[in-house]
């Protein structure tokens, strides 16, 4: 299998060149050439499996210059239970006889980064001396909040490389704050943002993108890398949770081998949704992939006319994760609505970049429909969902996965659509401790990680181990950088002299 930009310039990389490149050359996303297909056969095999198997039997079949033996023996030590409990890797909870819950948020920072973050840093340390790489790689994340911390852990002293890490100063939770700044670790950095996600996500693509500073880091022996969704590494490990939850409901006897779900999907970057669209291309029955925005709506109006424009208000809401203008691996979808066309993916991209809009034409709109569909959540209608849960199930969700399930209900009652469906739970609630006791009624007595026992108190739910420890916890990282002083923050932390 090889991989080739979506923007049409470069092609015939390995996986493990996509790995350690993680963007290309002329500013495109890495994508497979084609879609592995797997078979019912296959999947009921899979459904008998551990997680383990599961995921090294999907990465095997993207990642083949990899031996299943080494995606095996990754996978293993990424999955067991030290790092995602006793309960399974990705377990299901049933909600209702139609409705169930894929619970991404058992990993080592509670959200469902860790699925992907935990194996990549296996991936891109093979991937670099597959390539022969002998520079360090330096490892430059944005983050909405849960990618940063689910990085850092990931890569806090994976030897050969270097971490560092930039959030927005104003646009994340105070127990993801404290998550990042007080990481351990010699090869770290957390550095806030003076902006939003997309002006963290601006600077680092513009860091990347700057000839000259790559060729002075290349001198000191450094090189630039990605964990963000940007990079293959970490779309491939996604698409194996989807198999799973398949698996999962065949095991339980909700569905019949070939009987088609739905998937809703909380969704920001676009990163999550899309490798449930190449599970579906790979021939997973899906139904309809739902796309859930919260206020900060662009894809749910995109996918419902075709028109993706940025040109409009910026909010902060209580799902931090999701408040995105520009989704990034739309991109790669754009690639598979367009029939694999490098030029019209540029065009879309260039006239993004001018007009902060694009259209794609009434023939690509067609795959749109065949399998996405498109929701929204209001703020209110964010906690209200948590309340609803919570008191009709004492389930408790997140503001992330509340969006989800918002969505959900409306697409069903709009649609009338009675596919067996699967919400996508992204994040522990325990991460946003004060929306979630907000929508819960209560008045936010204490502050910041706090509140964790406060939450735990009022449920009678036990806070994860990695969150309940927090309180104990203390900064180490306290800088903050203008988006123009960031390419200065990663020199100061390679030691690297600045000579532009
Ligand atoms: C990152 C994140 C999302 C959005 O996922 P994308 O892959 O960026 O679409 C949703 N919810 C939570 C909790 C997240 O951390």
């Amino acid at each position: 299998m090889l991989y080739k930009s979506t923007r049409g310039g470069v092609g015939g990389l390995t996986s493990a060149e996509a790995i350690v490149k993680g963007l290309s050359e002329d500013g495109g996303l890495y994508v497979p050439d084609s879609f592995p297909q797997l078979s019912h056969e296959e999947i009921k095999e899979l459904a008998a499996m551990p997680y383990e198997v599961r995921a090294s039997s999907i990465l095997a079949k993207y990642l083949n210059d990899f031996s299943v033996q080494e995606l095996q023996m990754y996978a293993r030590k990424a999955y067991g239970e030290k790092n995602f409990g006793v309960n399974g890797t990705v377990p299901i909870f049933i909600l209702d006889n139609n409705t169930h819950f894929l619970e991404l948020t058992h990993g080592p920072t509670c959200a469902f980064k860790d699925i992907a973050l935990q194996i990549l840093p296996y991936l891109l340390t093979a991937a670099l001396e597959k390539t022969n790489e002998k520079r360090t790689a330096c490892i430059l994340v944005a983050t909405s909040g849960d990618t940063g911390k689910a990085s850092l852990e990931g890569f806090c002293d994976v030897p050969g490389t270097k971490i560092m890490v930039f959030y927005p100063r104003d646009g994340v939770s105070d127990i993801q704050k404290l998550q990042m700044t007080s990481q351990s670790g010699g090869n770290v950095n957390v550095v806030a943002v003076e902006g939003n996600f997309d002006d963290a996500q601006t600077g680092v693509k513009a860091v990347f993108s700057d000839e000259a500073f790559r060729a002075e880091l290349n001198e000191h022996g450094y090189f630039l890398s990605s964990a963000n969704s940007i990079n293959w590494g970490r779309l491939v490990p996604q698409i194996a949770y989807y198999v799973s939850a398949y698996c999962e409901l065949l095991t339980n006897w909700t569905i019949k081998c070939g009987e088609k779900v739905n998937f809703c999907v909380p969704t920001g970057n676009f990163g999550n949704i899309l490798a449930g669209y190449y599970a579906e291309r790979m021939g997973l029955p899906i139904n309809k992939l739902i796309c859930a925005s919260n206020r900060n709506d662009v894809l749910a109006d995109f996918l419902t006319e075709g028109v993706y424009d940025k040109n409009r208000q910026f909010y902060t809401t209580v799902s931090p994760s999701m408040d995105i203008l520009v989704s990034s691996n739309l991109e790669r979808l754009l690639f598979e609505l367009s029939g694999k066309d490098g030029g019209a993916v540029s065009e879309f991209m260039s006239s993004l970049s001018r007009t902060g809009r694009y259209e794609v034409p009434v023939e690509m709109r067609g795959e749109l429909e065949r399998v996405f569909a498109a929701g929204r959540c209001s703020e209110e209608d964010t906690c209200t969902t948590i309340a609803q849960v919570w008191s009709d199930h004492h389930y408790l969700i997140d503001t992330h996965t509340a969006v989800a399930y918002k969505a959900l209900r409306d697409y069903k009652a709009e649609s009338g659509d009675e596919t067996t469906s699967v919400v996508v739970s992204t994040a522990s609630p325990y991460k946003f401790c004060d929306s979630v006791l907000q929508a819960l009624g209560e008045e936010a007595s204490a502050a910041g990680v706090e509140l964790i026992s406060v939450l735990q108190e009022f449920t009678g739910i036990p806070a994860p181990a990695p969150l309940a420890t927090l309180c104990n916890a203390k900064p180490r990282f306290t800088d903050s950088v203008s988006v123009t002083g960031m390419k200065n923050a990663v020199s100061a932390f390679l030691g690297v002299g600045i000579s532009s």
